[in-house]
């Protein structure tokens, strides 16, 4: 099986498109046990590989940093070779209508574009029978021309685009067992960060679902390239301080509160794991605690970035990406969520910094 790659932005890269394009060429090994991979020409490579064609297309279509891919057949780069390379490609298939494109990449050749499309497309169209249509032919036969060899192929697959994981340095994401945050953590992955990952659960006063829920998601994850760590911190004791510590009418708090914890302890973390940034998959307005107010004061918490990747998506978005990527399945398992435990009907919807400080001062770390 032999595959061309297209790169997508990493093509913008200038100075730095040698590192973007060596992270890839490893994301792009490490998917394969036995590869061959050649860089053919400014963005493009070549793939060789015995595994089986659905499976290398499931692989490459989530390998962030890949604009476009296609499985191809191999001619010399002479036009009497490509036209009769076609004729093999076309072997079995049916069509009435068609189209050649061809795309010269070597400018040194002695022949263009529009004498392969005009010669190789008369001697399609004889031998298949089919009519030449430019407008909306059934298929469409291409050729990329290097110098010494051909690439002919009639399906383009479009990849994942975004940028090679590992290209962007290393995030800290905050995740729930929730159809949000694992899209988020996602979203940072296509752009090529790192992620690690951080999930606060409450067990033993809750079962350990959110537990299961969310090691689960990592694995899906992995399959999008992630290949950080997991952390897993309990959250039980501090929910139950501020409990005790709170009084009634500051109960609206919890939820900041559980926020404030998180956000701190995950701040901790980023120090001995070397994450610049946080996530989170806080959507604007979709609940209590995402309103514009109480996400600033939140913002106040930490010292760092913490990046919101999904604040401008409707809950549908954020579901059909869950489903594309297929964490959706797993983030709709019944879990108990620990930012649940104790927390009263009616939240604090325009939170001051201040005030969720002073109430955090209440509970020793
Ligand atoms: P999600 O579907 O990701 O849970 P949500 O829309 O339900 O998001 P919240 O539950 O209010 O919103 O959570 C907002 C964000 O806070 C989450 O997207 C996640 O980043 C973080 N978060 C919430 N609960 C936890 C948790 N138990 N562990 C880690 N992060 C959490
Ligand atoms: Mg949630």
């Amino acid at each position: 099986m032999v595959v061309v790659i297209n790169v997508g932005e990493l093509i913008l890269k200038g100075g730095n498109r040698s590192f973007f394009e060596r992270q890839l060429e490893k994301n792009i090994r490490s998917v394969f046990s036995k590869i061959k991979l050649e860089k053919i020409g400014g963005g493009t490579y070549l793939l060789g590989t015995e595994e089986k064609e659905n499976i290398v297309r499931e692989k490459l279509q989530k390998v962030f940093g890949i604009a476009n891919f296609y499985f191809v057949s191999i001619s010399e780069s002479g036009i009497d070779s490509i036209k009769k390379e076609f004729l093999n490609l076309i072997k079995g298939k049916k069509f009435s209508s068609f189209k050649i494109e061809a795309r010269r990449a070597d400018k040194n050749l002695p022949f263009d574009s529009a004498e392969v499309n005009n010669i190789a497309g008369e001697y399609i169209r004889t031998k298949s029978g089919a009519k030449v249509d430019l407008k909306n032919p059934d298929i469409t036969l291409f050729a990329d021309i290097f110098k010494s060899e051909t690439y002919l192929y009639f399906e383009k697959i479009s990849g994942a685009g975004g940028l090679p994981v590992g290209s962007s340095g290393k995030v800290l994401s905050l995740i729930s067992s929730g159809i949000d945050s694992p899209v988020a953590s996602w979203l940072m992955l296509k752009r090529g960060c790192d992620v690690d990952l951080i999930h606060f659960h409450s067990y033993p006063q809750t079962n350990r679902e959110s537990i299961e829920n969310v090691k689960a998601l990592a694995e899906k994850l992995e399959n999008w390239g992630f290949r950080g760590k997991l952390f897993l911190f309990p959250l039980f004791e501090i929910q139950k301080e501020l409990f005790k510590k709170l009084k009634e009418n500051e109960k609206k708090y919890l939820v900041l509160l559980y926020r404030y914890f998180m956000l701190k302890i995950a701040e901790e973390k980023t120090k001995e794991i070397g994450a610049r940034a946080l996530v989170t998959g806080d959507n604007l307005g979709q609940v209590a605690s995402q309103t514009i107010s109480n996400l600033t004061a939140l913002d106040k918490v930490v010292d760092m970035s913490i990046f919101r990747p999904l604040l401008g998506f409707d809950k549908k978005e954020s579901t059909d990406l869950a489903k594309k990527i297929g964490t959706y399945d797993i983030s709709i398992r019944p879990a108990d969520d620990c930012c649940s435990l104790f927390v009263p009907n009616h939240p604090e919807t325009s939170a001051r910094f201040e005030d969720i400080q002073k109430l955090a001062n209440k509970v020793k770390m």
